[in-house]
């Protein structure tokens, strides 16, 4: 059996770029290490969030399709994202969302402080001992409570058992109390809440689309493609995404989940400090680049805390 070490990144829908961008570098910190566009869908965005550097296991994704309908929340889908801060930085941040016009709440099931982006996706803060240090980068959020990277998803579907039963299996987690963890990795947790009555979520503004594991190469993700298909998985051929590779299966609840490799990474085209400055495309639609450019809304700085 295949073992991850993690989650590498998870993907979401927004509706606004700016006010994306606003939100998770402006707000939250996180520095926008690729600007590039939808590999299925030129035309718009695909914005790539992380620590310095865009390190496997600290990234956030968006899509934002300006004018989009709003996600319907429900079963099948992973509901929310828990990120890490050191501990004793939760008070720091409660002023600091305060301060952005951020409502947030205690958190009791994580035990932290929850609060949703501009689009209504539900997040939360919640102190983490033992996490790796984040590559460090000249952002709006001090290095000493800056988020270390994801802690853990929340999935909801309508039977706990068969989903995660099936994630054990397919990825190598292990049972924890309330859902699964990557064996060794203290920010990987995946919670599985039951609901048996939730109507099906639909995708749209605010929802995440898919959580992404991590394998250090394209070897062992086609070792691992092949163990899935083997057992029955409607597993995708090997996408070239030109950051990682990338193979998508959907669980048995309805959850879309993908296995990404390490490498190459952000800085694959361009370096370290001028990560996410341009707009990077794929080399198959690098012709089309005028139009594109065209079509897509413009995107100005992170506006800093304050000043909207
Ligand atoms: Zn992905």
């Amino acid at each position: 059996m295949q073992r991850t070490a993690g989650i590498h990144h998870v993907t979401a829908m927004a509706s606004d770029p700016q006010r994306n961008r606003d939100f998770y570098e402006g707000v939250l910190g996180l520095r926008m290490v690729k600007r590039t566009v939808n590999f299925d869908d030129p035309g718009t965005y695909h914005l790539y969030y992380g620590d310095g550097v865009g390190s496997p296991g600290t990234i956030l994704t968006f899509f934002p399709m300006p004018g989009i309908r709003e996600a319907v929340r429900g079963a099948g889908i992973t509901e929310s994202v828990e990120l890490a801060v050191p501990v004793g930085a939760l008070g720091a941040w409660e002023g600091r969302l305060a301060e952005a016009g951020v409502a947030a709440a205690p958190d009791p099931g994580h035990g932290g402080l929850a609060f949703a982006d501009p689009d209504g996706m539900r997040l939360a803060l919640t102190e983490r001992d033992g996490l790796p240090e984040p590559v460090a980068w000249d952002g709006p959020v001090p290095a000493d409570i800056a988020i270390r990277g994801v802690d853990g998803v929340t999935l909801r579907v309508r039977d706990a058992a068969v989903t995660t039963g099936y994630m054990a299996t397919a990825l190598g987690l292990e049972e924890a109390p309330h859902g699964l963890r990557a064996l060794g990795a203290p920010g990987a947790t995946v919670r599985v809440v039951e609901d048996r009555d939730a109507p099906r979520a639909r995708m749209g503004a605010g929802a995440i689309h898919h959580i992404a594991f991590r394998v250090p190469d394209g070897p062992r993700q086609a070792a691992w493609r092949a163990e899935l298909a083997a057992a029955g998985a409607n597993v995708s051929p090997v996408m070239d995404r030109d950051y990682f590779t990338s193979i998508y299966f959907t669980e048995p609840g309805g959850v879309i989940l993908e296995i990404a490799t390490d490498t190459p990474g952000f800085t694959r085209d361009e370096d370290q400090d001028a990560l996410g400055q341009s707009l990077r495309l794929p080399a198959w639609v690098e012709q089309h680049r005028g139009r594109i450019e065209e079509v897509l809304a413009p995107l100005g700085p992170a506006a800093p805390v304050g000043a909207r």
